[in-house]
């Protein structure tokens, strides 16, 4: 049978896709034309429960393999994925309305790194040995069960590959549910995986909105729930979690400082802020949206922005020319016009775009303030979208209060040719991932995630085995027990 780029149904539970027609239906959006390019059927309770029992049944089996054999099926799919990266990326353009310029290169190779990695990683996870005189301890390093995925829509295929391959690689089933607005792509991961000889009821991905995320939460039968999305969702997923004190992994949202001092090298910090800003245009959870700029290059840097940004080449996704699309659905594209109206009300001087595209898509333009204070709206709630506030500072000691004064601690970056400096700022920095003269690089070998509200946990690298693991740890005694009566 010939490779069909589209998912075949609505869920992918049990090795295979399923369809139950008696769940509520919804249509997924092309972002760029308002079109609707499919339409799924939310998981019904009986989806939920299949989906649940075949990966409690399948994950016993799956955990007593070795790692190896388990790597090996983690890693044949991401080959597979990387064979078939063009399809994956239109499919993950149209899902989500990012920039097929974008989407070839960092959403399902960013999938496939995490599967390779973690593919790699899977055949080395191993307890220790603890001698202490005669006896001993030691301990076995093994999974938690079922883990509960939940993903936001920005990066769906990304997402379902960083929580299912260390959960997989860790000997874990996972039920997934992607963002009701972007829930195409993980259907592939699923059939993906499962080509690559994944055993049945291992990775199940089911369709539906918050209702069916928390359904899957508050299941006793789950061990760990791992979220990527807004703190307000955070918190509810959290709480849901404790009743029956399982694991969690949170990767919520931010409002990220990007500090740039005299010194930067204005080309990079420019193109830095740029990547911190306007990449997915705009809608990326560790972007540095309060940009400070110190006072003695802020003309300069804005002057340079400003030209910068009118290069932007803004149109349909699926032209390979193309590097700035759409907002994700109608609705986030409100959110943000509401963001840039409350900016210019509070009295943010607007340097450029502002405005909505003529058309059907969901286009707005690349868009910047200047004379933002610390107080406005837009300097401390998070927009996700193209927006860039610009503050100004004066010295080190300033920036990094400011910095720091958030509820928020997910990224945190700065430029400067002063490297002691550089270190010394990100080293006060309250954030997860940081970055020095660059921004948003996110290599699956290093930790990802944050700290106050933006979440708990951390994604990728050995540190996420930490997550998707727990250690046994057995006392032996060699000589007789002594006890006391
Ligand atoms: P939401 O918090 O609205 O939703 C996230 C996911 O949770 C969705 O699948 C949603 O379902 C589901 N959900 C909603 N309510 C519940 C509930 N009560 N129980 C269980 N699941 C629920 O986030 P968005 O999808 O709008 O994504 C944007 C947010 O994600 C931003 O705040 C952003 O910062 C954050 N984010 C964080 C990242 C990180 O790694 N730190 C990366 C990317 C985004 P549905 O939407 O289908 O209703």
């Amino acid at each position: 049978m010939p490779y069909d780029p589209q998912p075949q149904a609505s869920h992918f539970v049990n090795g295979a896709y399923v369809e139950d027609t008696a769940g509520t239906p919804f249509d997924v959006i092309y972002p760029a034309t308002d079109e609707v390019i499919a339409t799924l059927h939310e998981a019904t309770s009986a989806i939920i429960e299949q989906a649940i029992s075949s990966a409690k049944a399948a994950q016993k089996a799956w955990g007593a393999m070795s790692g190896t054999e388990r790597g090996r099926i983690l890693r044949r799919a991401a080959d597979i994925i990387r064979e078939r990266n063009h399809d994956l990326s239109v499919l993950e353009t149209k899902d989500t309305g990012k920039p097929y310029s974008e989407t070839f290169y960092v959403d399902a190779t960013s999938g496939a790194d995490a599967l390779e990695y973690f593919g790699g990683l899977a055949g080395s996870l191993t307890g220790e040995h603890i001698q202490l005189g005669d006896d001993w301890v030691y301990t076995r390093r093994e999974p938690l069960g079922l883990c509960v995925g939940i993903g936001a829509w920005n990066y769906p295929t990304q997402i379902a590959c960083w929580k299912g391959a260390p959960a997989l690689a860790c000997g874990n089933a996972m039920v997934f549910k992607p963002s009701e607005t972007t829930p195409l792509s993980a259907l592939k991961v699923a059939e993906i995986l499962h080509e690559a000889g994944l055993p049945a009821g291992l990775y199940n991905v089911i369709q539906g909105a918050g209702t069916v995320g928390a359904a899957l939460v508050s299941d006793a039968r789950v061990d760990k729930v791992s979220l990527t999305g807004s703190v307000p969702t955070g918190r509810k997923v959290y709480a849901a979690a404790a009743a029956d004190i399982k694991h969690v992994t949170m990767e919520l949202g931010g409002k990220s400082p990007l500090i740039i001092f005299d010194d930067a090298d204005l080309e990079n910090a420019v193109g830095g802020a740029i990547l911190a800003n306007f990449y997915s245009s705009g809608q990326v959870c560790s972007n540095g949206t309060r940009v400070f700029v110190q006072k003695g290059i802020k003309e300069a840097f804005l002057k340079r922005l400003a030209e910068r940004l009118e290069t932007a080449v803004i149109g349909d996704p699926l032209d390979e020319a193309t590097n700035f699309g759409p907002m994700v659905s109608r609705r986030q594209m409100e959110i943000v016009q509401g963001y840039i109206a409350k900016g210019q009300e509070e009295g943010a001087r607007l340097v450029t775009g502002g405005e909505r595209l003529d058309g059907d898509g969901f286009y707005l333009q690349p868009t910047v303030f200047a004379d933002v204070s610390d107080d406005m709206t837009i300097a401390r709630e998070e927009i996700f979208g193209p927006v860039m506030a610009v503050l100004d500072f004066e010295t080190e000691e300033e920036v990094v209060a400011r910095a720091n004064e958030t509820e928020f601690g997910l990224s945190a970056g700065v430029f400067t040719r002063d490297l002691s400096r550089g270190h010394r700022v990100i080293g006060q920095m309250e954030a997860g991932s940081c970055f020095i003269n660059s921004y948003n690089d996110a290599p699956v070998e290093a930790p990802f995630g944050g700290s106050k509200l933006s979440g708990v946990g951390r994604e990728n690298s050995k540190a996420a085995i930490e997550h998707y693991s727990q250690l046994k740890s057995v006392y032996v005694r060699m000589g007789n027990v002594e006890a006391p009566f």
